[in-house]
């Protein structure tokens, strides 16, 4: 793939990921082993810039109306670091409070076609036609060219996401590209990076639906939260729907809702799918989910204690959320300068 080749790596010889979470909802199961816990997994090898992502969540108004959107913000914050992202490794930040964003996100609106915005499937998804006609908000329709300042501001070499979002980073190439052209080379171009493993846990309720945040919101016994109660993360798991079957055959094609089980049982005991034949071929239901909820409800207990410490020490998270943002600013201040340098504002 083409890259400018400007900044290949930082300074330490590290590639540099940029990847957040969109403050739509309480964070889930699945976006732990999708996305933060491979983050924590990643620190060392990778210069991590991760986020949360506020001023998306604002493009999707029935997540946000009525909600105190600060104090969801600021849990998710929490919990990236007691999940165990390192604040000295990564630079960790609340998207709105690097104005940064908003700001080069105008003048990549101002070089992305109309046509392309159209195109992109999430928003032929949450955008209906019917949602259109009832004024939905400008912001479902660009908010691509805010996700490209997210990214283009921080030249990374790499930006995780799941295969569903893949679509997103390349529409960042584009709009990259197209800047460039129009002003001179100014943005480096990021590469997709996929996850190795649990790109995609299902809902304990519909296990042909993504788990999901803003489902979460609307479904209780579609999610596991991270900060469930334990006694309602065990109830969850034990009533997630399989199929009528008695138990686990691995002779025989496996429901939907086994597999979700067994990929969340291994991604959180780090164990493999032949361990998982061997363990519970010929069990019943009852026992995968008992030894799911074991696996899962110990996690969250660590998470959980570590989030409270984390949480009650509201002077210590100030000043990390400004740390954060100050280390933040320090490379989106340049990017932007050069931005409006090369659009001929300055
Ligand atoms: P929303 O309902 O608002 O889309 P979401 O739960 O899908 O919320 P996102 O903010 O879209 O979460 O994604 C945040 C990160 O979590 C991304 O890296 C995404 O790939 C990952 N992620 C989200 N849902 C899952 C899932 N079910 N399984 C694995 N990874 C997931
Ligand atoms: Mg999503």
């Amino acid at each position: 793939m083409q890259q400018t080749g400007r900044e290949p790596m930082t300074a330490a010889g590290k590639k540099r990921v940029l990847s957040g979470i969109t403050a739509t909802g309480r964070l889930h199961i699945g976006n732990y082993i999708g996305a933060i816990n491979q983050w924590a997994d990643n620190q060392s090898e990778y210069e991590n810039f991760l986020f949360v992502a506020d001023l998306h969540a604002l493009t999707i108004p029935e997540a946000v109306a009525g909600k105190n959107l600060r104090a969801r913000v600021e849990e998710i914050f929490a919990l990236y670091l007691a999940c165990g992202i390192d604040p000295e490794q990564s630079t960790l930040f609340v998207q709105s409070d690097v104005a940064e964003h908003a700001e080069l996100t105008w003048l990549l609106t101002c070089v992305t076609p109309v046509s392309w915005l159209e195109r992109m499937t999430q928003f032929k998804t949450k955008g209906k036609v019917a949602d259109v006609d009832a004024g939905v908000g400008a912001g479902l329709l660009c908010y691509p060219a805010l996700q490209a300042a997210d990214i283009l501001l921080y030249d990374p070499d790499l930006v995780p996401v799941g295969e569903d979002q893949k679509q997103h980073v390349e529409i960042t190439r584009d709009i990259s590209q197209r800047f460039n052209a129009m002003y001179g080379e100014t943005f480096k171009l990021p590469d997709v990076m996929i996850p190795k493993s649990g790109g995609r846990i299902m809902g304990l309720d519909d296990p042909t639906a993504k788990m999901s945040k803003s489902t979460a919101e609307k479904s209780p016994g579609h999610a596991i939260g991270l900060l469930d109660p334990i006694g309602q993360a065990r109830k969850s798991i034990m009533r997630a729907v399989t199929d009528s079957k008695s138990g686990v055959d691995f002779s025989d094609e496996l429901a939907p809702g086994v597999t979700n089980l067994l990929t969340i049982f291994e991604c959180f005991t780090g164990t493999t799918r032949d361990e998982s034949r061997e363990r519970f071929d010929g069990a019943g239901y009852g026992v995968l989910k008992g030894a799911v909820a074991d696996a899962v409800t110990e996690r969250l207990g660590d998470i959980q204690r570590r989030y409270h410490d984390i949480a009650d020490d509201r002077t210590h998270l100030n000043k990390l959320l400004t740390q954060g943002a100050e280390r933040a600013r320090n490379l989106a201040a340049d990017k932007l300068s050069q931005a409006y340098r090369a659009a001929g504002l300055r």
